[in-house]
């Protein structure tokens, strides 16, 4: 499918007068659109909620629409709660799935009232000891192991993944959570990333629901609600076949009523912690081509590098980039599309064919609406960019301001050496 970026080039040109470039653009339209298809393909589950996972997209704005969709937040770090807490969410509009997790973040989830997550048998007593009693409401993460694959497609591998707790591990942790006084109780597993597929989610509601039918008859644990997770993916290819998200409900929907409902378990709640699929098409990176170099290989450098975005460098990850205003023209130019960074790996395409690039162009980098800007460091001493959200009404808002030599400098605010700069 050709991928169409959400703003025109005359959009960008008139944002590009007020904030320079490079800056992450957001779109409402798009972003709202989403959060209604989801809650309409889960609506047949009336426990139904998705918990926004933060660490995706971490802006207070982006918060507070998904809030208007009835989304709780899912977080994994104290700022992540910090930042739950401070757009309004609060109680169980708050999911702690947290690994390795830093006691102090157990106090401040459950100060909170989250649900909190247990990511290993272990943190029972991590919990206990932390905050003084085990709270009446108490999800598990489960990791059975093993390949997570459809026939020969291997989609991941939870064998090789730190999270989640073994079967045997699961059943005993419910016991003793139940002994130790929870009332009601909560699965949760994540198996595969990115899957585009329409078929992840009701595979992993099959593994999940198998497993709660049991739980629930060999513990008696009362179960009232099902994570599915993220992991719901997007195509950032071009001849990548989206998924359909309303075949996805249906597909689990078939599950809960083949596994759940004779199980007498069709009160049971379905919770989604999705990131990607909830924002990553509705952001891009903008940036301008500032420099073109020929030498073994032909070279744009654009304004934007790694600490903008950070898949590329880190995992390889293809993204799609349209040079704006070319879109017509022929793609017959082999480019590497770089960053400024000492680092070679700061390339946000590696021999990409688009059309001829002069410096000046506009490029639109596609899909960075999620694990984009949130990964961002400082590498280089380089600053984090701006983030802005294009409204339904067509005007734009600055939803973070870029980042600032004194903003860099800030943590030496305690000493005098770098005061000329303070
Ligand atoms: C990262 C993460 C998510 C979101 O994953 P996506 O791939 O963005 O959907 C959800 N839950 C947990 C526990 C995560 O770590």
């Amino acid at each position: 499918m050709e991928k169409k970026t959400f703003a025109t080039l005359s959009q960008l040109q008139e944002i590009t007068k007020t904030y320079p470039t490079p800056f992450h653009l957001y779109d409402e339209r798009g972003i709202r659109e989403n959060a209604r298809r989801l809650k309409e393909a889960f609506a047949w589950n009336p426990g139904f909620r998705e918990y926004f996972a933060v660490k995706a997209t971490p802006n207070p704005f982006i918060l507070k629409i998904l809030q208007e969709y009835g989304c709780g937040t899912d977080c994994s770090s104290l700022t992540e709660l910090l930042m739950s807490d401070a757009c309004g969410f609060s109680g169980h509009d708050i999911m702690f799935s947290s690994n390795d997790t830093p006691p102090e973040e157990f106090r401040m989830a459950a100060d909170l009232g989250a649900i909190i997550n247990l990511d290993d048998i272990t943190h029972i007593r991590c919990l206990e000891e932390t905050i003084g009693y085990i709270p009446e409401t108490i999800c598990c993460r489960y990791n059975p192991g093993g390949l997570f694959q459809i026939s020969n497609d291997i989609m991941d591998n939870p064998g090789d993944a730190k999270y989640g707790m073994t079967t045997e591990q699961l059943f005993d942790a419910f016991r003793i959570l139940k002994e130790k006084g929870a009332k009601r109780f909560g699965i949760h597993a994540f198996l595969a990333s990115n899957t585009v597929t329409n078929e992840y989610y009701p595979m992993l509601a099959k593994v999940l629901f198998d497993v709660a039918v049991q739980l629930k008859e060999e513990t008696g644990a009362d179960i009232r609600f099902i994570n599915l997770s993220g992991g719901i993916g997007i195509p950032y290819r071009p001849d990548q076949e989206p998924n359909d998200i309303r075949v996805i409900g249906e597909g689990v929907r078939k599950v809960y009523e083949e596994v759940l409902v004779p199980a007498g378990m069709g009160d049971v709640a379905l919770y989604t912690e999705l990131g990607r699929f909830m924002l990553a098409p509705y952001g891009c990176l903008v940036t301008r081509a500032i420099h073109e170099k020929h030498t073994h290989k032909e070279y744009i450098g654009v304004d934007a590098c790694a600490v903008n975005l950070m898949r590329p460098a880190m995992y390889g990850a293809y993204h799609h980039i349209t040079v704006m205003g070319k879109e017509n023209l022929p793609c017959d130019h082999k480019y590497d599309v770089v960053g400024s960074l000492c680092e070679n790996n700061d390339k946000f395409a590696i021999d990409r064919m688009l059309p001829e690039i002069q410096t000046g162009d506009l490029l639109v980098i596609h899909d960075t609406g999620a694990h984009g800007f949130a990964m961002g460091y400082n590498y280089n001493g380089k600053l984090k960019s701006a983030e802005l959200l294009l409204k339904e009404d067509g005007s734009v808002e600055m939803i973070r301001r870029a980042e600032t030599p004194k903003d860099y400098f800030a943590t030496f605010d305690f000493c005098d050496i770098m005061k000329k700069y303070l």
